[in-house]
């Protein structure tokens, strides 16, 4: 792949490294965005039947904040400090410098198909790095438009679009890059991790899992239905970090099931179909795998259910205590099913959290600091969100990542900057006072003045 040999080329001239160029680069896919606005609202729409305001916060604004952020870090970010030299290493000087990595890869999934590979395109630029994206093959439309516009927007030397299927990206990740971040499912994860291997390349896996939603006896129920519902059924529940189902006491289970009813209805409507905000699933072979899901567990449907297998519609729908160990409970759910489970107590949810494997997102609902602080003490996952779903996300100072079988590494704002960058000590000794003491033959004196100036 030529493409990357030019890359290499590229990054050895140093040209990547100057923030003025990181900047230019910056700015330049500001005004790809800006000028491009309604493409992207129309490519996201006949990708995902996603309405304008949900690509606008969840997308094409997520990433024109990041922009901003990186416009006004990255020299600060880039610079070269200092550090304290340990007397046994005076006279001399101490630094740490951020350098680039070289060329790295960034594969993306189709959720959030703009945002999740320009996002750590921000990042990987600001930290002066070459970078190819490869955006899903399943968002057809917004794969084709980055395609056409990266080249016509950012420096064609330093970075491409890749577009293709499995193949395709079979063969790509036979190249070697000097860091490959990836999001999508586990299954994939373990490919790329694999392949990446073989050059030892250093990976940074964003993946996804069930994400467990306790909703404890003491919480303000009508916001916590609120807040579920949205994060659940925004972008048809296709979000990683979508609350996977939820957990609840079987005092709470009827108050909360109805609070969750009231909300859908006041979100979507009686007939979610009709409501311009509500999304589609991406293609047939997922709809066919969540249509299963609810085929399985017809008797327990709560609400919804419908589907429409020409449009990719299903509904937003709530289920009750399915099988624990049917694929329902079993697989990352990724679609608008919302199965409820009824759990004794707050200890059982813990345990039936900590049975599993750690989720990317764990979502509380209480205002109990007691269980809040069991929650945070007891359970591990890539986030924990008290009192909301989602928004989290909007929050750069927080690492984004999983940990466990949800992922490994992290990104967004400084964490970005980070994963994208190696921290190269730098020790500048200086000729004056060599000190004798290191050199052998080790003698008792000499080891006495080394054990004791190490103390400092
Ligand atoms: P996907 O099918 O779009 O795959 C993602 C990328 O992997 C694509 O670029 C695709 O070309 C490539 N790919 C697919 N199969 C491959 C193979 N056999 N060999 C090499 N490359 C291959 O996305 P997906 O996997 O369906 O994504 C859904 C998953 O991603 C869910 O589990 C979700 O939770 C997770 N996800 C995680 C995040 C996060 O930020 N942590 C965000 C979105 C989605």
């Amino acid at each position: 792949m030529e493409f990357i040999s030019q890359f290499k080329k590229t990054f050895t001239s140093g040209k990547t490294r100057s923030v003025e160029w990181r900047h230019g680069q910056l700015l330049a896919l500001k005004q790809m965005l800006e000028e491009n606005e309604k493409s992207i609202y129309q490519a996201l729409h006949d990708d995902l039947g996603k309405c304008e305001f949900e690509s606008h916060i969840s997308e094409y604004a997520f990433v024109l904040k990041d922009i901003a952020l990186f416009l006004k870090k990255t020299k600060t970010w880039a610079k070269t400090r200092n550090v304290s030299t340990p007397l046994l290493l005076q006279p001399g000087h101490s630094k740490i410098t951020p350098e680039p990595l070289g060329t790295v890869l960034i594969m993306g999934a189709w959720n959030y198909p703009l945002q999740l590979v320009l996002s750590p395109l921000v990042a990987a630029l600001a930290a002066g790095n070459c970078v190819v994206l490869k955006p899903s093959e399943l968002s057809v439309a917004t794969s084709k438009l980055l395609a056409e516009l990266v080249p016509k927007y950012l420096d064609k030397s330093a970075v491409a679009v890749y577009e293709g299927d499995v193949a395709a990206t079979t063969e790509l990740l036979k190249q070697r890059f000097d860091h490959i971040m990836y999001t999508g499912s586990e299954a994939v994860g373990k490919i790329v991790m694999r392949a990446a291997s073989e050059y030892l390349t250093p990976v940074t896996l964003e993946l996804g899992g069930k994400s467990p939603c306790i909703v404890d006896n003491n919480t303000n129920l009508k916001v916590t239905a609120a807040r579920i519902i949205w994060g659940k059924f925004i972008n048809a529940g296709q979000t990683c970090i979508a609350p996977d189902y939820i957990l609840v006491t079987p005092l709470m289970r009827e108050p909360l099931i109805k609070a969750l009813q009231q909300a859908l209805i006041k979100q979507f409507g009686r007939d979610p179909k009709q409501s311009e905000d509500y999304g589609r699933i991406i293609n047939d072979r997922h709809f066919q795998r969540i249509s299963g899901y609810l085929k399985e567990n017809e008797e327990r449907l709560i609400i919804g259910g419908q589907t429409d297998k020409k449009t990719k519609y299903i509904a937003p729908t709530l289920i009750f205590n399915p099988e624990l160990t049917s694929p329902i409970m079993e697989e990352e759910i990724f679609g608008p099913l919302l199965p409820i489970i009824e759990i004794a107590s707050m200890d059982k949810a813990i345990q039936f959290i900590n049975d599993r494997e750690k989720p990317l997102a764990l979502y509380l609902f209480s205002n109990d600091d007691l269980t809040i602080k069991m929650v945070k003490n007891e359970t591990s996952s890539g986030t924990l969100s008290i009192n909301d779903t989602l928004t989290f996300m909007l929050n750069s100072d927080f690492p984004f990542g999983g940990v466990g079988h949800s992922g490994m590494g992290s990104y967004h704002g400084k964490w970005g900057f980070d994963t994208f960058s190696h921290f190269k000590p730098i020790l500048h000794k200086s000729f004056f006072a060599d000190m004798p003491m290191r050199y052998a033959p080790y003698s008792n004196w000499k080891q006495k003045i080394f054990k004791f100036l190490a103390k400092f």
